[in-house]
């Protein structure tokens, strides 16, 4: 057995592979880049080498570097994790010319797999079923047009050294065929350096379905089963489970012995994953299901696999490199519940899923769930690397149970100020369609907003926020109304109040305040005695951060001060301290110019005046001279002109 491990990768891979590798004993080794120096498997690893600049292209890619840092720290084995260099044939054999133990594949094999065509044909002699297609070297435009004609519209045109859902084209009608192939040429010639191309049948209502295969150097190959991985956003997985739903057993055996002889068609030593593509819309069918590629590495979503088998995959992968046989034959592997997975990406869904960087000042922990992660608490998101943050893995005794597990930990998840697409996710998991197992690759795009949260904060969300503010204001310190009972709790300063906040006030009216959301201000009317429903609220430096569901928002004071009280961006004129209003100069409705004085305000034995902050109309005024005012309160409100 290997003795000591490099893991050539960052993140949560890094992190997982450090967590096995303990286990059994093995020291380990991390590499970091300039943007990864205090990043978690950093800190778990024994041992940590700085290998350059953030770009990963100028660190994680750098092969030498890698091999290097191995021989410094006299690391026996590399394991490239997902992603990097973990499918590069030139790189594995690299280590092993160093005299390293490579944890993946025999750079053959990663090699057999790499180009889509070759890989084809190679599973065709094997009796591996293919997509229905055109595999021909004859690449002249008028043969491939003769063959899509055969194969029947719509048609799918693919690099053949194609990736990432790159080099790809639908072509609906013969018409619009030519062009799609002018155009697919072009992207693969740039983006691979070669134009050729085959062509498939489309599959209308397409499931991904994945074998997970283990093979080791003693001539063993064993399937794990399958994986369903059909729920992507523009090709990118975002939620994945073990079994597939609808999976029969016969179809079952089909596919997976079919997974077992693609990985012994290329001799296959290590974890690896079958993809196939299966035509859903008659229900999964032997017949229905065809070979699309093979990922030579670990994938993102094994933890599914190992919920459901019991099996520690980086343990398999760690004993088949150091030479040793697979530790359980096929007739020791059976299915056990049902797991899903779901992947935590920094973005933001109400803002077209942009990437969202920062540091992580609150990073809760999830609770009776698996947790996947490279952060913590303090950590930075930057914008180098793959935004995916945690997946939180679920493992019960049916789907339905996953599915209700799954969805309430994505709605628990409590990150600031980085924004997540944790509200997204639930909506998924929770959607009727979802539920009962009616799933393709299209539909995360078919449902369209029906998943997202809102883009701007709703009425509820506006309450939330001014009564978190509120109930730290009036009570000095976090308090809390209990939803049992509506006492009024008190709690110590910065830890999360869980629960319905709210707050009771000795006035008979409802109150109006401005707050600002995210660093926009509105204003609010509170009814007395509002409550909410449960929500995580938690004072930070410049406010509350509270938490609805998964989606997070900074509420805080909308507070202007002095000569910038007049300059509110929306022309909210609010009160920049508590005091008396003494004059009141304009009536609403009356037209005003910027810098007009609207009102003064004495506090703090000093006179303010509040200006308009643009021309406009005084659209609204709740001041009249005399008044007492309290901080943030609206006092009036300008609307632009031409508005
Ligand atoms: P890449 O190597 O670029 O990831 P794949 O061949 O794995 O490309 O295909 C990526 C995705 O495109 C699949 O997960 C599936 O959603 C879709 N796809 C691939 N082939 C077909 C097909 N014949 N019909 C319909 N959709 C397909």
């Amino acid at each position: 057995m290997i003795t000591s491990l490099l893991i050539a990768n960052r993140g949560e891979i890094a992190c997982r592979v450090i967590r096995t590798a303990r286990t059994m004993g093995i020291r380990t080794v991390a590499v970091y880049s300039d943007a990864d120096a205090r990043a978690l498997h950093v800190r778990m690893a024994d041992e940590a080498v700085h290998i350059g600049p953030s770009p990963a292209r100028e660190s994680y890619l750098v092969g030498e570097r890698i091999i290097a840092a191995a021989k410094a720290t006299g690391a026996e084995a590399i394991h490239p994790g997902y992603g990097f260099l973990s499918e590069n044939a030139d790189f594995a054999e690299a280590v092993i010319a160093a005299g390293l133990v490579w944890v993946g594949p025999k750079p053959a094999s990663i090699r057999a797999m790499g180009l889509k065509d070759a890989a084809k044909r190679l599973m065709q002699q094997a009796g591996v079923p293919t997509t229905p297609g055109y595999l021909g070297d004859d690449q002249n435009p008028d043969r491939l047009k003769a063959e899509a004609d055969a194969i029947g519209y719509p048609v799918l045109i693919k690099a053949v050294a194609g990736g990432g859902g790159k080099g790809m084209r639908k072509v609906d009608a013969a018409a619009d065929f030519a062009d799609a192939l002018l155009s697919c040429q072009r992207e693969a010639a740039s983006s691979f350096g070669d134009d050729r191309v085959l062509l498939e049948k489309y599959i209308l209502s397409p499931r991904h379905i994945e074998v997970q295969v283990f093979g080791d150097s003693h001539s063993n190959v064993v399937h794990l089963f399958e994986r369903d991985c059909s729920l992507q956003r523009r090709h990118q997985k975002v939620i994945e489970e073990a079994p597939a739903p609808g999976m029969d057993p016969a179809t079952r055996a089909a596919i997976c012995d079919a997974a077992v002889k693609a990985a012994r068609a290329v001799d296959y030593v290590g974890a690896g994953t079958i993809e196939f593509i299966a035509d859903a819309s008659t229900g999964l069918r032997a017949d229905g299901i065809w070979f699309m590629e093979m990922n030579t590495r670990l994938q993102v979503e094994h933890p599914v696999t190992e919920e459901i088998t019991g099996v520690d995959l980086v343990e398999w992968q760690l004993r088949v490199a150091s030479g040793e046989p697979l530790p359980k034959q096929q007739d020791e592997l059976s299915i056990n519940g049902w797991a899903m997975e779901a992947r935590l990406y920094a973005e933001d869904p109400a803002k077209g899923f942009l990437p969202s960087t920062g540091r992580l000042e609150i990073f809760c922990e999830h609770e009776g769930v698996r947790l996947e992660t490279g952060v913590y608490e303090g950590a930075e998101i930057t914008g180098f690397y793959d935004p995916m943050i945690a997946k939180i893995v679920v493992h019960e005794e049916t789907r339905e149970e996953a599915c209700e597990a799954l969805a309430r930990a994505c709605a628990a998840t409590d990150i600031f100020p980085v924004k997540t697409n944790a509200p997204f996710l639930w909506r998924a998991l929770d959607d009727k369609d979802f539920r009962a197992g009616r799933i393709d690759t299209g539909f995360i795009a078919a449902k369209g907003d029906a998943l997202l949260p809102p883009a701007e904060p709703t009425d509820d969300m506006l309450k939330q926020a001014a009564a978190a503010l509120l109930v730290q204001e009036y009570y000095g310190e976090p308090t809390l109304v209990s939803p049992e009972d509506g006492d009024l709790l008190g709690a110590p300063q910065r830890e999360p109040w869980r629960g319905a906040i709210g707050f009771r006030l000795n006035a008979a009216t409802n109150l109006r305040t401005a707050v600002n959301v995210d660093g926009r201000a509105h204003v609010v009317d509170l009814p007395v005695d509002w409550r909410s429903a449960p929500v995580v609220a938690e004072p930070v430096d410049d406010g509350v951060a509270v938490n609805d569901d998964g989606l997070s928002f900074l509420a805080a004071p909308a507070r202007v001060s002095g000569a910038a009280a007049g300059t509110a961006a929306d022309g909210a004129i609010l009160s920049p301290m508590p005091g008396r209003v003494i004059a009141v100069e304009v009536a609403a409705g009356d037209s005003v110019t910027k810098g007009q004085k609207l009102l003064t305000l004495e506090a703090m034995k000093m006179e303010h005046s509040l200006v308009a902050p643009f021309d406009g109309t005084v659209a609204e005024l709740n001041a009249y001279a005399g008044g007492q005012v309290s901080e943030g309160a609206l006092l009036a409100r300008v609307e632009r002109a031409g508005e």
